[in-house]
């Protein structure tokens, strides 16, 4: 098993990242944030979902000024995400959780040095947060959009936030792709003691999204490096947090849930398997207690699958078998069979709990 970088923690509104911290997942509301009660209301689905930790973008007053009723009512820690304007950055730092910003955008390092000093006074982390499309224009020109140019205009804003004594920080170094993403983030891991917010940006679609950053966070996860994550997905803001909570489950860092075992299906198939394994999916989501749960076509692999699973079906031809740790419990009609493999699943979760 991989070891796990050990990085600096910080403390994010009570959501500890970093050091031994469990990898959080984070997610962005997309209402104007000027209209607290839409953003509180996404904040909320985001809550339920699992989310840990929520980022609104403050690009005007008007936005920057909601974040006090926000706040008031928010279950989640809040980063406030700011560009270009460092006076939004003052008035949210009175108030959130954490600030995103990129210096490089910020300006005058003596508008940065006031925000670093608002953030000093309450204790709240900053995120770095380069962004291969917004580099500065000197790694920009010498660099490129690179990953190289990201390291760089990392290592400069973080030594410029430690020149002026703040060591709070996090780093996320995201590109729009994959290969640019992972080599950026490995190459900066050894050069600072930091907790990494992980994320490919503009990831496109449910399905680019889900397949991009399960390579790129996966792929790190298991270098050990990350310590808090976001899949940036053009969908629903509750599909992000449960991609962002299965690729940490999937990756082998969180243990809870049901893990669904099943088939491809071939032709030796004379069930409707689909149809159960997507009901089997959809009345476990519940069960918080780790379990491995297999759902086969037939008996080739399901004897063996069943041996290693906590609870096991194996269809056959209008019948089939329901199984707990490889033994047969019971011999079913088809239509019998996921309702009993449902209940053994239930009792299998409660024994665990006990
Ligand atoms: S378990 Fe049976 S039905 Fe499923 S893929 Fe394997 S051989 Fe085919």
């Amino acid at each position: 098993m991989f070891k796990r970088f050990k990085t600096k923690q910080i403390n994010l509104g009570g959501v500890l990242i970093g050091g031994d911290a469990p990898i959080s997942v984070q997610s962005m509301t997309f209402a104007r944030t000027r209209d607290a009660k839409s953003t509180l209301e996404q904040i909320k689905r985001l809550y339920f979902a699992g989310c840990d930790i929520v980022r609104v973008a403050v690009p005007d007053y008007e936005d920057a000024r909601a974040l006090e009723e926000i706040k008031k009512d928010s279950p989640l820690p809040i980063v406030a995400d700011i560009h270009f304007n460092y006076r939004l950055a003052l008035i949210a730092a009175q108030v959130v959780d954490g600030i995103r910003i990129n210096p490089g955008n910020i300006g005058a390092k003596s508008r940065v040095k006031e925000v670093v000093k608002a953030c000093q006074e309450r204790n709240l982390p900053i995120r770095i947060g380069v962004n291969s499309g917004s580099l500065e224009k000197e790694f920009d020109q010498r660099y490129g959009p690179t990953a190289k140019g990201m390291v760089e205009s990392a290592l400069y804003n973080i030594k410029f936030l430690e020149d002026l004594g703040f060591t709070d920080i996090k780093v996320s170094l995201k590109a729009s792709d994959v290969p640019r993403t992972v080599e950026a983030y490995r190459m900066l891991r050894p050069l600072v003691p930091y907790p990494f917010h992980l994320g490919v940006t503009e990831a496109g679609t449910q399905f680019h999204s889900t397949i991009k950053s399960s390579i790129a966070l996966g792929a790190l996860l298991l270098d050990g490096i990350g310590d808090t994550l976001r899949v940036s997905m053009t969908g629903e803001l509750e599909e992000e947090v449960r991609v962002g909570k299965a690729i940490l489950k999937d990756s082998g860092l969180v243990k809870s849930g049901v893990n669904i075992i099943s088939c491809p299906t071939c032709g030796r198939l004379e069930a409707n398997l689909v149809k159960a394994v997507e009901e089997v999916e959809e009345r476990t989501k519940h069960i918080k207690v780790p379990l491995d749960i297999s759902v086969m076509g037939c008996v080739v692999n399901a004897i063996g699958e069943a041996k290693h699973a906590d609870v096991a079906i194996a269809f056959g031809k209008g019948q089939g078998l329901v199984m707990r740790k490889g033994e047969v419990v019971a011999k079913l009609k088809e239509e019998d069979l996921v309702e009993r493999f449902l209940a053994e699943v239930e009792k299998a979760a409660k024994e665990m709990k006990n």
